[in-house]
């Protein structure tokens, strides 16, 4: 086993772990510390913070995908509290100007606990979101089946949907046709899971293989195509034959590359989570940021 996947499994593990995340933010100093490492990646813990942030993007000609923080919720009072504050985001997401779209995962608003519950309170927050676009986030493989169902499902009632599609998942060649069919736009990642090798390509060339396929494919079946990767040679690869495709990045990753891409006139939406839930989300960053994926 070489050390890179090791350490990237070592980091989600933490990533995932109540135990850890209650013992490093029991001591206020600690939970401080942290903090100021996470803020690089976090908008703040109030709907204002992401407003700043909008707006601070939206000088550089950078739009946002707001998201409050939350997943993996497993009882039915959690996750309908988690969608009334969606809807009340989603309320307020006029106050952010114009493009900016509401991101979300589907765990956080009850997927684990069914689908039905789930499919409401979606389709509660799509009719206080629109016509602002719902952006839905792709989980660990064991959700895909239900959340490529609710995406497709909400895109078929003409809802504005953008899925997200993992170029890891082997599936994946497979999984987009339906969703193009539906009518989503495509938010095209690497994913961010740790998966078995029976569902997902190893990281690295084979994903990134995977990726341009994917990318061309989706592209060429004329679907609405976000290329969410802060690969750069990837990126510039890509954007040279994808006429009219976008880039997604993640707040506090690369930030002068996302400028140049809006100075470029190529659309760039930057994501930009809020909420009290941000230690768990950082620490997976901080996997990534150590190419522990490799
Ligand atoms: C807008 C957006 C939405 C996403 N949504 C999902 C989702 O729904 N489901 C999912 O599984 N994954 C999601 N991801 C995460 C994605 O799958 C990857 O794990 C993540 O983007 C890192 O891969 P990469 O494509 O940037 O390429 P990499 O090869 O991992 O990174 C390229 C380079 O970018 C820099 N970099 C990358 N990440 C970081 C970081 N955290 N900090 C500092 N530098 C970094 C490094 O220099 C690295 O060498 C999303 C990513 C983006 C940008």
């Amino acid at each position: 086993m070489s050390g890179a996947p090791a350490r990237r499994r070592a980091l989600y593990a933490l990533a995932t772990s109540d135990r850890f995340e209650a013992a490093a933010r029991r001591l206020p100093v600690a939970e401080r510390a942290a903090w100021s490492r996470a803020s690089r990646y976090v908008a703040g813990e109030r709907f204002e913070d992401a407003a700043a942030v909008v707006a601070r993007l939206r000088s550089d000609g950078i739009a946002a995908a707001v998201d409050l923080f939350g997943e993996a919720i497993d009882d039915a009072g959690r996750a309908h509290a988690a969608a009334d504050a969606y809807v009340e985001v989603a309320r307020r997401l006029p106050e952010l100007g114009a493009g900016a779209t509401l991101a979300l995962d589907l765990s956080h608003i009850g997927l684990d606990v069914s689908t039905g519950l789930c499919r409401g309170h979606l389709e509660r927050i799509a009719e206080a979101a629109s016509p602002v676009r719902l952006d839905i986030g792709a989980e660990d493989h064991s959700r895909t089946d239900a959340a490529l169902a609710l995406a497709a499902g909400l895109a078929r009632t003409g809802a504005a949907v953008q899925m997200t599609v993992q170029a890891n998942l082997r599936r994946s060649v497979e999984d987009w046709h339906s969703l193009v069919a539906a009518g989503a736009a495509i938010r095209l990642v690497k994913g961010a899971y740790v998966e078995p090798p029976s569902v997902a390509l190893r990281f690295g060339e084979e994903t990134d293989l995977a990726y341009v396929r994917l990318a061309h494919a989706i592209h060429g079946a004329g679907a609405a195509l976000a290329l969410a990767t802060h690969d750069r040679v990837l990126r510039e690869a890509l954007l040279q034959t994808l006429d009219g495709a976008g880039v997604e990045m993640l707040l506090g990753v690369r930030t002068d590359e996302a400028r140049g891409l809006a100075g470029r006139g190529v659309p760039i939406r930057v994501y930009v989570p809020f909420g009290g839930g941000w230690f768990r989300y950082w620490m997976r960053r901080v996997a990534e940021s150590q190419g522990a994926h490799r």
